[in-house]
């Protein structure tokens, strides 16, 4: 079983979940249904990656009773705002299919429109209606944490971020231990393929382990206290995602992954959201 994190409010969420970013909604319903077998229990998706209805099949279809699976989905940047929000979460759970959701994150802040704090106070209208277990957020830095916490009052439980080896964040992780807001890797493998193959460190810890760079690197997220939704609609690499739970690393091989921070984002910066 994978292990669980006990959120801010009291709720068990998966250290580690499947990430179903640009796996179409014909194809997701099977990649979930591998994960559920492999072990899985978590399913990260949005709205904006148009395959929420394909996820909620799965779930249907597993035969696993809903309280044992987790089922996180996120708010898209054109619907903040209260009554848009709400409005955004109304479609999310029709496509779904579900009574309710675990977890519910605003997906960017986009301080463009200076919205988030809004569309926060909706979200954790929801979870007052029993109809999502948990609100959190997803790309905020600092600065917008400290204004929903100060405006509202309320703490995310969790903050998905973009975050990596190469990409480690360790103000803002900082920021959310002190708060006690869980840190959520999105991209957890760099992406995968190339970058992982041609760092001579990751490879080392690989080789050591008995391991492949992708389980190392998934291991060591869990190392560094955070949760990870590695993406793929593999069988095999669903599977080897998840093989991770008997790896015990030493200072050497942390000491190693600290070497690899380069600052670089494979993604867009919030503040541009
Ligand atoms: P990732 O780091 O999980 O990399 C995925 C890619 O890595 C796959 O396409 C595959 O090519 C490769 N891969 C997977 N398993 C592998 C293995 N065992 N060995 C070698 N290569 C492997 O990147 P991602 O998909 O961008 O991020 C994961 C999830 O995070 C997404 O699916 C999504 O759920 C979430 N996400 C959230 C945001 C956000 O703004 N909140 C942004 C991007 C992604």
């Amino acid at each position: 079983m994978v292990p669980v994190v006990e959120l801010n409010n009291g709720v068990s969420m998966p250290r580690l979940g499947l990430g179903v970013y640009k796996i179409p909604d014909e194809e997701v319903t099977e990649a979930v249904l591998t994960a559920f077998e492999a072990g899985y229990r978590g399913v990260d998706t949005a709205t904006l990656y148009g395959n929420e209805r394909g996820v909620g099949t799965a779930v249907a279809k597993s035969g696993l009773p809903r309280r044992d699976v987790f089922v996180a989905t996120k708010l898209w940047n054109t619907d903040h705002g209260r009554d848009a929000a709400l409005r955004a979460f109304d479609r999310s759970l029709t496509e779904l299919g579900l009574d309710y959701v675990d977890l519910y994150l605003i997906h960017w802040p986009v301080p463009r429109q200076d919205r988030y704090v809004e569309t926060w106070r909706a979200l954790t209208e929801l979870v007052s209606d029993g109809r999502v277990r948990a609100v959190g957020v997803s790309n905020f830095q600092i600065e917008h944490l400290r204004r929903l916490i100060d405006e509202t009052g309320v703490i995310p439980a969790v903050n998905q971020i973009e975050l990596h080896p190469w990409l480690q964040q360790p103000q803002l992780r900082a920021f959310h231990d002190e708060h006690g807001i869980v840190t959520q890797a999105w991209r957890p493998l760099g992406n995968g393929g190339e970058r992982l193959r041609r760092s001579e460190v990751i490879r080392t810890v690989a080789h050591k382990h008995g391991k492949t760079p992708a389980q190392v690197v998934l291991r060591w997220h869990l190392e560094m206290g955070h949760t990870a939704i590695p993406k793929s609609a593999n069988p095999q690499r669903i599977a080897e995602n998840i093989d991770i739970f008997d790896i015990e690393f030493d200072e050497q091989d942390i000491a190693g992954f600290a070497t690899l921070e380069s600052g670089e984002r494979l993604g867009p910066h919030p503040d541009d959201s």
